[in-house]
């Protein structure tokens, strides 16, 4: 993982306003970094950075992607992208008291951040605990799970 960190951020509908609170106090850091998005989390994303730039007088470069909004496709869109390595870190604020329409794309999601030893937040203090690390502005090589064995594995016996 290269210093300047690929940041996948999603929030579902009740969780987008804690994500936009952590956005507002760590704007800066933030602001340095690639941010890849489901589709209203990254519009609210962009309004929040933009909007803490110009408070502060410091514009810096945003670099967001913004993908299909979660329930039209977006956390299956993250996942590819964790899958093709694409991802070095995913702040993924989920809704625990809330059933989704596209729960199933949230827990394949899931799946593949743990697949892929990806470095994960599904709370605001796990993301605290993230953006505090001296790895967060640095470069760090997490340990690649190896799938040799599962790959090669004999099916026809
Ligand atoms: P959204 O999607 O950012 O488009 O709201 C988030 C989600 O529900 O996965």
């Amino acid at each position: 993982m290269e210093k300047k960190k690929r940041i996948g951020l999603v929030a579902h509908d009740n969780c987008k306003k804690d994500l936009i609170a952590w956005l507002e106090w760590n704007w800066k850091n933030v602001s340095q970094h690639k941010l890849i998005c489901t589709g209203t989390t990254g519009r609210l994303v962009e309004e929040a950075l933009n909007r803490m730039q110009e408070q502060n007088c410091e514009m810096y470069p945003l670099n967001i992607i913004k993908l299909k909004s979660g329930p039209l496709g977006g956390d299956q869109q993250l996942g590819a992208m964790i899958a093709e390595g694409k991802i070095d870190i995913m702040i993924f604020l989920w809704d625990p008291m809330q059933p989704q329409p596209h729960d199933v794309d949230v827990k394949a999601l899931l799946r593949l951040t743990v697949l892929y030893n990806t470095v994960t937040a599904n709370s605001v203090s796990t993301a605290d605990f993230i953006i505090s690390s001296p790895f967060f502005n640095k470069e760090y090589k997490p340990k690649a799970n190896d799938f040799a064995s599962y790959i090669n594995r004999s099916i026809l016996v």
